[in-house]
């Protein structure tokens, strides 16, 4: 059979099989047309029924979690976890828990984790997991109890050599603690490696918190590299307010560039001096643990607040989306191009959608895809587990460095699969090719599952 029809018999059974599950299909459809080439080079692999192995969850995991709030009523939320695929490592992947959550969001989700903890080089599968339960607006005591109901069925199915869980939206160090402590009680064992994003007093990395977001201004410096520029004067549109841009908002400055915008789902504000000071910083992390909100944040720094709208109207240099998946559509990418923006970094899984990528692509903007640029987070919840089978830690500079070491050699492979598959400078087919090789492989050398 021609590839490009065994590609398309394959999505189309995806889409009759999970027809409600439009997230899950739009991450399967993307990665999988960019494989045509590769599968033209490697008939065993179309021999083997690769594609329908490789989009078929190994387990999925839902179930109920009761709790009660503090005026004493019981409430009912649902729990996920899917368990993609492990043949490269145990699954590996984070926790989400906001009122939009359904299981075709951490399917896809837990898909996008297969290849991008793939792409990290390190030994981790990949899953994904979380709840519709939503974190803000409620006290400390109901999101322990909260967490404390979620690993009372989660437990059963994790551990440091089977599935390790983290963070990823809503669920930050403060969650992670409860979700730990809860497990290490069900378990009777300080199975450390078992949940990662830990705080440093509970044998968490140091720099986990901030690597997502320095992941992504790593990559995005590799990126610029190779274009003759860096980020010294740059000027960066981000889009979120919570860990990942955080995390940038921090690089960036370092680095000299200065990010002018954060958002929420209610609006955005412009911050002309720039996200640029520890006083901001600080004030991020407050903003997640109370219920302050952007508006609140233009006040206190004297900037301009937009209500209902997202920020990518706004002219800069370089664009980061950092908030949630499709977060960035048509009539978005039309502002971002009519404003001559050369970048797009994905800081977000899934930001773009399809319609939006294909008129970036028409309009030569360069994109580096999610799973590649924001692999920083789950690179160092992977060297978390490694202290913590060593039983060690390491300093912030020796973290650091394999941060960007991991993060250089990931650009690497991305722009070469590209190349050796006619795709030039298209980091997308890249991180989609070289991912999907690494685990392709794994998956053939252990036989038929
Ligand atoms: N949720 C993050 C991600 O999407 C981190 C996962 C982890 O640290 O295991 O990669």
């Amino acid at each position: 059979m021609k590839t490009d029809k065994y590609v398309e018999q394959v999505i189309n059974k995806v889409k009759a099989n999970d027809a409600h599950e439009k997230e899950f299909i739009q991450a399967v459809e993307e990665v999988f047309t960019s494989l045509i080439p590769v599968l033209d080079k490697r008939p065993d692999l179309v021999e083997c029924n690769i594609l329908e192995r490789i989009c078929e969850p190994e387990r999925m995991i839902m179930f109920k979690v009761p709790w009660m709030d503090d005026n004493g009523n019981i409430q009912v939320n649902r729990g996920y976890r899917v368990q993609f695929n492990s043949a490269i490592g145990p699954y590996k992947g984070g926790l989400r828990f906001t009122k939009s959550v359904t299981l075709s969001i951490i399917k896809f989700l837990a898909f996008e984790q297969v290849f991008k903890n793939a792409l990290t080089g390190l030994p981790i599968g990949g899953g994904k997991g979380g709840s519709d339960f939503e974190p803000i607006g409620k006290s400390d005591n109901e999101i322990m109890r909260f967490c404390q109901s979620f690993m009372m069925e989660l437990h059963r199915h994790i551990g440091g050599n089977v599935d390790s869980p983290a963070g990823d939206i809503g669920v930050g160090k403060r969650e992670i603690g409860y979700l730990f402590g809860q497990y290490k009680r069900l378990k009777n064992q300080y199975d450390a490696a078992g949940v990662t994003g830990k705080s440093t007093d509970i044998s968490g990395s140091i720099l986990r918190p901030e690597a997502t977001g320095y992941g992504i201004v790593y990559f995005a410096q590799e990126v610029l590299k190779d274009f003759n520029e860096d980020l010294k004067q740059k000027t960066v549109a981000v889009s979120g307010y919570g860990n990942v841009c955080w995390g940038v908002c921090r690089k960036v400055s370092d680095l000299g560039g200065k990010v002018v915008t954060l958002s929420s789902e209610y609006g955005y504000v412009y911050d002309e001096a720039g996200v640029n000071t520890q006083e901001k910083f600080d004030y991020l992390l407050k903003m997640r643990s109370s219920d302050l909100e952007l508006e609140d944040y233009a006040k206190e720094f004297n900037c301009e607040y937009y209500p209902n709208e997202k920020p990518w109207n706004v002219k800069v240099d370089l664009v980061i989306p950092c908030a949630t998946q499709n977060e960035v559509d048509l009539d978005d990418v039309k502002k971002i191009v009519s404003n001559n923006v050369k970048f797009l970094v994905e800081g977000s899984n899934m930001p773009v959608t399809m319609e939006a990528h294909q008129y970036l692509k028409d309009n030569n903007i360069i994109v580096a895809p999610g799973k590649a640029a924001n692999a920083g987070g789950v690179s160092v919840s992977a060297l978390e587990m490694s202290q913590n089978s060593m039983r060690y830690s390491w300093s912030e500079e020796e973290v650091d460095a394999k941060l960007n070491e991991i993060m250089k050699k990931l650009y690497q492979s991305c722009k070469q699969a590209a190349q050796d598959y006619g795709y030039g400078y298209d980091l997308i087919a890249g991180a989609n090719i070289s991912g999907f090789l690494k685990v392709a492989e794994a998956m053939k050398i252990q036989g038929d599952y």
